[in-house]
């Protein structure tokens, strides 16, 4: 027997079976395409060079350059991408759709509930090129392109990368060195940003940016800090897993250290430069947990005695130069403490 609805109902079935949706996305001016990490935690952007997208990574683990979530290269979409796609699919149900009822020779609303059925396998690289908050000049002083010495894939971030998104790869000791550049340099490029947005008559979010820009890597030096002590503390024999995030607390980071290498951070730090460095991790926290707002645990634990409950915290460029140099001597004395690697040693 022969229904109404057959051609309709084979459609159905065929789209309940996945869409394949070619979305075309576009590479900017050098070649590169918007990723983000789909940590809901992180959700950090970034660019990687087209090509390698297709030659050199592998489908089933992409790196996040910041937090180092893995998961496969399907789950990379910006939100943005994310929006366009959905936009595509439902416009591609809606045709498939419209035609087969138009087929079945019956007007009926074509917009009738087709959206569960959308399960789409997005295996098309698809992007429109992001409108950038930054004006070309300003993102000039700011990208940092990186090609990763042990996969040889490019890619571009904003800010500081600490693993290579198409094989992981971190450099402890160069990642380490280069982030404290980076964010030294990325502080004297402000001017760069604050005139080019003002040029644009772009005043408030000259200064939204800037400040932004100048929070943004005191959270690179502190998560430097971290990847870079990650990475040390794993080269000593026989030691466990540390806990996550654990240097990003520098009491409970130090005593780790104390621990196994027998220093403690005062032996590195006068106590004024352990004491800034608290507060500036301290902030830094607060930037990430409370958007900035002053909380009775970062009283207790900062010692910071220019905030009350409640306010907001200002972060100065100088603080996160500070900040840098303190973090710089505090590595360099781990690094000069540690034990000989086997590498190191010849016998
Ligand atoms: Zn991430
Ligand atoms: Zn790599």
């Amino acid at each position: 027997m022969s229904g109404m609805f057959d051609e309709t109902l084979r459609e159905l079935r065929r789209l309940r079976g996945g869409v394949k949706v070619g979305v075309p996305i576009s590479s900017d001016e050098k070649g590169y395409i918007d990723k983000e990490c789909p940590n809901p935690e992180c959700l950090y952007s970034f660019k990687v060079m087209a090509a390698d997208w297709k030659g050199l990574f592998r489908p089933e683990a992409v790196f996040c350059p910041r937090c180092r979530h893995e998961a496969p290269s399907s789950s990379w979409f910006t939100t943005e991408q994310i929006g366009h796609v959905q936009n595509a699919g439902v416009r591609h149900v809606e045709s498939r759709l419209g035609a087969a009822l138009r087929s079945d020779a019956r007007s009926f609303n074509a917009r009738q509930p087709c959206g569960g059925l959308i399960r789409m396998s997005m295996s098309c690289p698809g992007l429109t090129p992001t409108p950038f908050l930054l004006p070309a000049a300003a993102r000039e002083a700011l990208e940092q392109e990186i090609q990763c010495e042990a996969c040889h894939a490019h890619f571009a971030v904003l800010g500081c990368a600490f693993f290579c998104p198409c094989c992981g790869h971190n450099s402890v000791d160069r990642t380490f060195d280069d982030a404290l550049h980076r964010i030294v340099t990325n502080l004297d490029a402000l001017d760069v940003v604050r005139t080019a947005m003002n040029a644009l008559g772009r005043r408030d979010e000259a200064e939204n940016a800037c400040n932004s820009l100048v929070e943004s890597s005191l959270a690179d030096c502190v998560g430097a800090f971290q990847v870079v002590c990650d990475g040390l503390y794993a080269r000593l024999p026989g030691v466990a897993q540390p806990p996550r995030n654990v240097f990003q607390r520098l009491s409970d980071g130090a005593e780790l250290w104390r621990k196994e290498l027998g220093v403690s951070y005062a032996d590195f730090l006068s106590p004024d430069e352990f004491g800034r460095l608290s507060i500036y991790f301290q902030r830094r926290h607060l930037l990430a947990h409370t958007a900035g707002l002053v909380d009775a645990e970062y009283l207790r634990k900062s010692g910071d005695m220019t905030y009350r409950h409640g306010q907001r915290i200002v972060v100065s460029p100088e603080d996160v130069r500070d900040a840098t140099h303190i973090v710089g001597k505090l590595v360099t004395g781990l690094r000069a403490r540690m034990p000989a690697s086997k590498s190191d040693s010849s016998t």
